[in-house]
């Protein structure tokens, strides 16, 4: 894997990063990590690099077997002088539950930018250091994260962000594509999808309120087949008496609703919209509770109370 790298090098004269593609046969430059001469191969196989001249004696590993850690120190100096040059970048992100890639927009770096590695700043009453940030006048406008092996995954930074592939980016850096199109591997669901979980949301209140209302009127309506009337809960809010449903048997579950019967007997209610059946697998080690999944939809299409509940899936405890 590392041994198609290509890692930069430091120009002897302005002692700035330089990555292979854009190294010219003209200028001196210096290995990084132990300052000796190095040598840029501009071969037709394999992309141009760096080497060490041969040295029996004291050799040197950067370039020929480099560390995570070197990988991941020149990857960040990769991204600052790529933003630098301004290298046209573009950054998608594959949505964790769709699976469709959208482009990422970030600021465009100006004339006035400003971009700093290892950048501290504030953020959520932390501080926390960037791999690499873009900043306009000391106000954040963009950060890059760099990650080898390990993901820094949904850790908290102001939006908007990209958390970036090593190894991906010295590979792309180097390759002839242009513009250089970057993975960023954060693990975050679209914005369609995040409006989707909003709007499922607003349903799910909508339908909650209809549901209550069917049999806080005093029916019955199959499968919820007590005899009188007695509760039903809201996650969280008691609707009819003084009952408060804090204890739901398992910490981990919260049922959108819980009815119970005159024995005390608990059913829990979980409106999901039909695609997406959640909490399936939930254990259910309470004796006396049915779990019931109803469709969201098929609540808000009801003109007039049913006669009985169409559940998209059921499990009882009883069976
Ligand atoms: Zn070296
Ligand atoms: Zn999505």
């Amino acid at each position: 894997m590392s041994q198609q790298l290509s890692l930069g090098a430091i120009n002897k004269l302005t002692g700035k990063y330089v990555y292979s593609k854009i190294a010219n046969k003209k200028d001196k430059y210096i290995c990084p990590e132990c300052n000796k001469d190095l040598i840029l191969v501009q071969g037709e196989t394999r992309i141009h690099h760096f080497r060490h001249k041969v040295d029996s004696i004291n050799p040197c590993d950067h370039y020929s077997k480099p560390s995570e850690s070197q990988i991941h120190k020149d990857a960040k100096m990769l991204m600052k002088t790529l933003l630098e040059n301004k290298i046209p970048l573009q950054f998608i992100r594959q949505c964790v539950s769709c699976k469709i890639n959208s482009q990422i927009n970030l600021f465009e770096i100006t004339e006035d930018s400003t971009i700093t590695l290892e950048y501290r700043f504030k953020y959520k009453d932390e501080l926390r250091i960037a791999d690499v940030a873009h900043t306009l006048n000391d106000e954040i406008k963009g950060i890059y994260e760099i990650c080898n092996t390990h993901k820094t995954c949904s850790e908290d930074r102001p939006e908007p962000w990209v958390e970036i592939d090593a190894n991906l980016l010295l590979t792309l850096a180097n390759s002839n594509n242009k513009p250089l199109i970057i993975n960023c591997i954060r693990c975050e669901k679209c914005e369609k999808c995040k409006n989707e979980l909003i709007r499922i949301d607003k349903d799910k209140k909508i339908a909650i309120d209809i549901f209550i209302k069917w049999f806080g009127e005093g029916n019955e309506i199959l499968p919820f087949t007590f005899r009188e009337f007695d509760g039903i809960y809201a996650s969280g809010i008691s609707y009819n008496g003084d009952y408060i449903c804090g204890y739901l048997g398992n910490d981990d579950y919260t049922p959108d609703i819980i009815i119970l019967d005159k024995c005390n007997d608990r059913f829990y209610i979980d409106l999901t919209p039909k695609q997406y059946p959640i909490g399936l697998n939930q254990e259910l080690d309470d004796c006396g509770i049915g779990l019931y999944y109803i469709d969201i939809n098929w609540i808000l299409q009801q003109i007039s109370i049913p006669t009985k509940i169409e559940c998209v899936k059921i499990r009882d405890s009883v069976e």
